[in-house]
């Protein structure tokens, strides 16, 4: 076992802080959508581009095949990258620590994950199952991307020093992907409650940016530099998260 395989192998049992933040997605279906994604801007001088890398553990593998058949991997993170930074920061706020995101395309359970480097957190890991790939070739390009973005935002988002809700670090990953038209046909508005994660919170955020301004989701993203604290949706809102979930599914009829 390398010690990359270890250090994921040690990963798995959490991930608190910001200096060892990891995240495992395993549960999404499969996207069935045929979207066009909206050309995002080159990148400019005023964002930074950090250092991409791919690893490709078996480039004769059957996922392997499908990814490369349907994407360019230096366009596929460069838009990646710049959904993240245009979605959640602006220039003047977005941060600049990341220096290389290396895309590991390898055989393993689940769908995708992300972390820091094992020697320093600057340095992103994005690991993209070849079963995955596999298992959606009717819509490999769609999905990958769908999955990439999400993994991206992992990279570069804030977790409010470890204590924000996983529901809603996943939740703010799948708005960037919605954001993006990236998300699958079957995702549904709705659920049980505001930080229930992925689609649910991502449609729940895209309401809020909705009523409340463009910049919504933004603002709750930098106030996780501090600790997190339910409370700054009422800074940001002037309402409290419970309410606003009903207000939300009060608007979705239910
Ligand atoms: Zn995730």
């Amino acid at each position: 076992m390398s010690s990359i395989q270890e250090h994921f192998k040690s990963d798995k049992n959490g991930h608190s802080n910001d200096a060892e933040q990891s995240h495992r997605d395993s549960g999404y279906s499969p996207s069935y959508g045929e979207h066009a994604v909206p050309q995002k801007p080159l990148p400019e001088k005023d964002w930074p581009m950090p250092k991409l890398r791919i690893q490709v553990a078996d480039l004769s593998s059957p996922g392997s095949i499908e990814f490369f058949a349907n994407l360019h991997p230096t366009e596929l993170l460069r838009e990646a990258v710049m959904a993240v930074l245009t979605t959640l920061y602006t220039p003047e706020n977005c941060p600049r620590h990341v220096r290389s995101v290396t895309l590991y395309i390898d055989e393993m359970g689940g769908v995708a994950h992300s972390n820091g480097s094992s020697l320093d957190d600057d340095h992103k890991e994005i690991h993209l199952s070849t079963s995955h790939i596999s298992n959606n070739k009717q819509r490999a390009k769609d999905e990958i991307r769908g999955v990439i973005f999400h993994e991206m935002v992992h990279c570069y988002q804030y977790n409010g020093k470890g204590k924000c809700p996983g529901g809603l670090i996943e939740g703010i990953a799948d708005f960037v992907r919605l954001r993006a038209q990236l998300g699958p046909p079957h995702w549904k508005r709705g659920g049980s409650k505001w930080d229930e994660g992925y689609q649910t919170t991502a449609f729940f955020l895209d309401w809020l940016d909705g009523k409340f301004g463009a910049g919504t989701v933004q603002k709750i993203n930098l106030c996780m530099r501090q600790p997190y604290r339910v409370e700054i949706f009422q800074e940001v809102t002037g309402q409290s998260v419970e309410s606003l979930w009903q207000s939300y599914k009060e608007s979705l009829g239910n």
